[in-house]
């Protein structure tokens, strides 16, 4: 772990903050230009552009630019390619690196929007859009704190990287994950990672729960439905296994609570989504008027989002699952199920005492005048690839904008958030950078 200096110095903190209050103007501009590049996932629109566009912006601010496609990753293709971009600029003499990654993607648009979702309206102190608060405004205030730090301190020590990565939307995998594959988490080349996801300006996120997905499928047969005893309903023996979950499961995660700071508080403990169910014929498309023919359904699938706590193994995860339709077999007639892991992602939580949290702590402290509320994310982020397959442990969330927005309607970032959150990444860049002589 590299060593942090100590920051007694206050090492003129007025003029990065002035620099910064200066480039409000770019920093509003920067974020509605980045909500106009609609770089929806799925299916992964627009990651060229929006690449292209980081490229330019970094490369005229001396930043070396590499772009990067996660050949043969989940969805990657040569309609919807997985691009990333890492840019690094060095500093005037040896030191720590400090990387800013965020995320390009952004969710679906849904529906209940007011605005324009990439319009990147500005109103009353806000810029609203799909992505502005999940991440573009975290991306965006990065990007100033970063220039207004090199701009102040042209002499600084080490280097600075900004990444702007794929998919994080869909698990990372054509991002994150594929950059920590190629070695660009490695710790040797990388010491600080700040992911400036949407967590409030005045917390620090030092990680999150896991997740375990899965497909569960019953099997019945099919038969007239006007004889349902000629058949085996799946959709009923699908009705069994949301039963056991209802009387076991839940009231048994409900009672398992963490000592990881999660928030909100309804996410201190394990749970679980039903995320989809389905049995039977295919859904009619809408519009289609046709009549369904009577069958007993052969067959129901559910997919299930199960999130769990640093205390939880994930062998028990999903033994408590498979535990209970072994039961339903032992006991049930006809019941047969198949289970189908989709994804896995372990538990990641960053020592309250590693540098990049001290000194982001202190850097909200100076900021913002109080100490940093510390908290972990309900739901997982590219952290865990940074942690699992970069080996790169001191790494926190920090940045801008409102988590419950986030994949909400009228999701909009507060500018003047934007601008307190730079000024905190900057000052942690003068602690993590500057000589402390
Ligand atoms: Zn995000």
């Amino acid at each position: 772990m590299p060593q942090l200096p100590d920051s007694n110095a206050m090492l003129n903190p007025t003029s990065l903050s002035g620099a910064i209050d200066a480039k409000r103007a770019d920093l509003i501009e920067l974020t509605r230009d980045l909500i106009r590049i609609p770089t929806r996932n799925p299916p992964g629109d627009c990651y060229r552009d929006i690449c292209d566009f980081l490229d330019k912006r970094l490369s005229h601010h001396g930043f070396e630019t590499k772009l990067i496609r996660a050949h043969e990753t989940p969805g990657d293709s040569d309609k919807y390619p997985r691009w990333n971009i890492v840019a690094r600029r060095e500093g005037a003499r040896s030191g720590d690196c400090v990387h800013f990654n965020s995320h390009t993607d952004v969710v679906e648009v849904g529906r209940g929007w007011t605005m324009d979702p990439f319009g990147g309206a500005e109103k009353d102190g806000k810029i609203y859009g799909r992505g502005a608060c999940d991440m573009k405004g975290g991306l965006a205030a990065s990007i100033i704190a970063c220039e207004a730090f090199i701009e102040t301190h042209p002499d600084f020590a080490g280097a600075i990287e900004i990444s702007g990565t794929a998919d994080e939307e869909s698990g990372g995998y054509g991002g994150v994950a594929y950059l920590a594959e190629e070695g660009y988490f490695d710790p040797a080349r990388v010491q600080h990672v700040i992911i400036p996801e949407p967590l409030n300006k005045d917390r620090i996120c030092l990680g999150h729960r896991g997740g375990w997905w899965a497909e569960i499928e019953t099997r019945g047969e099919i038969a007239h439905g006007s004889m349902p005893f000629l058949g085996d309903c799946a959709v009923r023996h699908m009705g069994a296994v949301l039963s056991e979950f209802e009387d076991k499961l839940f009231p048994a995660m409900a009672a398992r609570h963490t000592d990881m700071p999660v928030v909100p508080d309804g996410a201190r403990q394990s749970t679980m989504n039903i995320n989809s169910i389905h049995g039977g014929q295919p859904e009619f498309a809408p519009g289609d008027t046709s009549l369904p023919a009577h069958c007993v359904p052969d067959s129901c699938r559910i997919v299930i989002d199960r999130r769990f706590l640093l205390e939880e193994p994930l062998d028990q995860v999903r033994s408590e699952v498979t535990d209970l339709l072994e039961g339903l077999k032992a006991n049930r007639t006809d019941f047969e199920y198949e289970l189908t892991e989709l994804n896995a992602v372990l538990p990641s939580m960053t020592d309250r005492d590693a540098p990049v949290v001290r000194t982001v702590a202190k850097a909200i402290e100076d900021v913002m005048g109080k100490p940093p509320e510390y908290v972990a994310s309900p739901g997982t982020y590219d952290q865990k690839h940074i942690d699992r397959i970069g080996k790169l442990k001191n790494c926190i969330a920090y940045g801008p904008g409102i988590l419950e927005l986030a994949h909400k309607p009228d999701e909009y970032v507060g500018i003047d958030d934007m601008v307190d959150s730079a000024k905190v990444m900057g000052r942690a860049l003068e602690t993590l950078l500057l000589p402390q002589d």
